[in-house]
């Protein structure tokens, strides 16, 4: 039987050769990995947990018109994705203070920004994925001045969207990080939302006390990072609501 042919393997998912040209299987591992991959463990169920609410995000991007590489998901752990050129970036917008932002300028976690802040990260992993400016974008050529602005428009639809979703099932948005992919028609290129989106790229609070719903469980040892993700797919309906304890996640559909 022939092997299918696997394109890329990252930290925590692998992309093979689509059906058709154009596409990718996008599959999801239970790899984490923090701190550039110094701290490494398997986390039985994560990817099935980050494949579906990827799906659950992508898909209500697509309802608003926000556009994006999701197709359709295939099973538990592979979705049908479209094939897109990756912009070298990470793109982060920030709503509350964590994390990078609250080290370098010495503010407490949780603080309100004055806005939704939108930073870039050069996708590197030897470097450690270091922060840059637009003028280093522009002046290394990962991105020109259009497609930034291109960029910002997506990253604040995204962090509207998102934050609404969240803030509907008690949970509050502190910052998020997405990537993004250039996609050609013909002449023309198009920029929209690639990778994924999920908990592992997320930082999500519980409105009322304050508990991590998100990798920061597994970066600062607070608890069991399943328990966490399914919570959150409890609550958006993913997973059925009257479950207490999942080591294996089940899926509705
Ligand atoms: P920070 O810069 O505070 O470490 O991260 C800001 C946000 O971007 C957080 O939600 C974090 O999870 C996300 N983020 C930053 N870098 C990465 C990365 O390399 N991988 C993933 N999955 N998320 C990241």
């Amino acid at each position: 039987m022939a092997r299918r042919k696997k394109i890329y393997e990252g930290k925590a998912k692998i992309l093979y050769e689509g059906p058709e040209p154009g596409t990718f299987i996008q599959y999801f591992k239970d790899d984490a990995t923090a701190f550039n991959a110094q701290k490494k463990a398997t986390i039985e169920g994560k990817g099935v947990l980050n494949n579906r609410l990827s799906e659950y995000f992508m898909t209500g991007l697509t309802n608003i018109g926000v556009p994006n590489h999701f197709i359709r998901r295939v099973n538990m752990r592979e979705q049908l994705i479209r094939q897109v050129e990756i912009v070298p970036l990470e793109v982060i917008v920030r709503n509350f203070a964590a994390g990078s932002i609250a080290k370098r300028l010495g503010m407490e976690e949780g603080t309100p920004l004055p806005r939704p802040i939108v930073e870039y990260s050069y996708k590197n992993d030897a470097l450690g994925d270091p922060m840059v400016s637009e003028e280093y974008i522009i002046a290394f050529g990962w991105a020109t001045q259009q497609d930034l602005d291109d960029i910002v428009s997506l990253a604040l639809r995204v962090n509207d969207f998102l934050s609404g979703v969240f803030y509907g099932v008690g949970i509050k948005l502190i910052d998020f990080k997405i990537e993004i992919g250039r996609i050609w028609d013909g002449d023309f290129m198009r920029l929209i939302v690639a990778d994924e989106i999920s908990p592992d790229s997320c930082r999500l609070w519980d409105i009322k006390t304050g508990e991590k719903l998100d990798k920061d469980v597994f970066r600062r040892d607070l608890g069991n990072l399943t328990d966490a993700y399914s919570e959150v797919a409890r609550r958006l309906g993913v997973l059925p609501a009257q479950t207490t304890h999942l080591t294996k996640p089940t899926l509705i559909n």
